[in-house]
């Protein structure tokens, strides 16, 4: 199968294009991206250099330690993306929002985002105020480039894609689904150094094992993650219509 139009894309800007597929390219997210379930392209932001030596990055003005990519050479890299069908713009940036499984859910619905890695300090700001790229962060502590944190995100907007999973239900029910966390998984053998399966996960009871599982995520996201049960608390009951969370995006 070959992807059209209407294949969600992800079209990465990096000074190191050689690192993509990379994990991409295996499991589900590969042989999704081998059958034309999605498309990946990885651009050399250097292919955008124009002077001499090819340069991408500068002294930072101002003085200090390190190099920042140059406005310019980005801003004509991200000029040459198709970015028709309002295709999101993203920085991958330790100061960008937090990404979230409702921003991971929206942009797998979209036509699937340029994504663009910094390296070194940073870039420019001008590139990003100019071009209104949306600072996404993976977490507070802080990579060397973005390629990694990219993969991240491209890895879980991918496994959401239709045809991608085995079972759809297997994204409803997992962690984030409903503000939880999932609760704990168990397989065989039965009996793993002295310690059982919980025997109502035996019993054939589903409503029970429902309950259960429901208990056990419960508690876990209440011992673990107080800031996702707070947030929970604040929110009406399922069915309802719930007003949108500030933090989502
Ligand atoms: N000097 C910058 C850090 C630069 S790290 C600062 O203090 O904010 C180099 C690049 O790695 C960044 O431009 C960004 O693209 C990427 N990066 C680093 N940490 C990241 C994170 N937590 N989430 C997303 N991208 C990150």
């Amino acid at each position: 199968m070959t992807s059209d139009a209407k294949t969600w894309r992800a079209t990465v800007l990096t000074l190191f294009p050689e690192m993509f597929p990379g994990p991409l390219g295996v499991s589900l997210a590969g042989k999704a991206l081998a059958t034309g379930l999605w498309a990946l392209e990885a651009r050399d932001i250097r292919d955008s250099a124009t002077d001499r030596h090819r340069s991408v990055d500068d002294t930072p003005a101002g003085g200090g330690p390190g190099m920042v990519l140059r406005a310019d050479v980005l801003a004509s890299a991200i000029d040459a993306v198709d970015l028709s069908g309002e295709r999101p713009r993203l920085l991958m940036s330790p100061r960008g929002r937090p990404l979230t499984q409702s921003r991971v859910a929206e942009l797998a619905a979209g036509p699937g985002p340029l994504i663009v890695c910094g390296r070194f300090e940073g870039i420019d700001q001008r590139v990003i105020e100019a071009r209104r790229l949306e600072e996404v962060s993976i977490g507070d502590y802080v990579l060397s480039g973005g390629e990694i944190a990219a993969m991240a995100l491209i890895d879980a907007c991918v496994r959401l894609l239709p045809g991608v999973m085995g079972k759809p239900e297997s994204g409803a029910e997992e962690s984030f689904s409903d503000s939880l966390l999932e609760y704990p998984q168990y397989t065989r053998p039965q009996q793993f150094e002295g310690q059982p399966i919980p025997e109502i996960l035996l019993s054939g009871d589903h409503a029970k094992i429902a309950a259960w599982r429901r208990a056990e995520a419960e508690a876990l996201t209440r011992a673990r993650r107080p800031d996702l049960w707070a947030n929970r608390q604040i929110q009406p009951a399922r069915g309802q219509k719930r007003p949108k969370n500030p933090t989502d995006g």
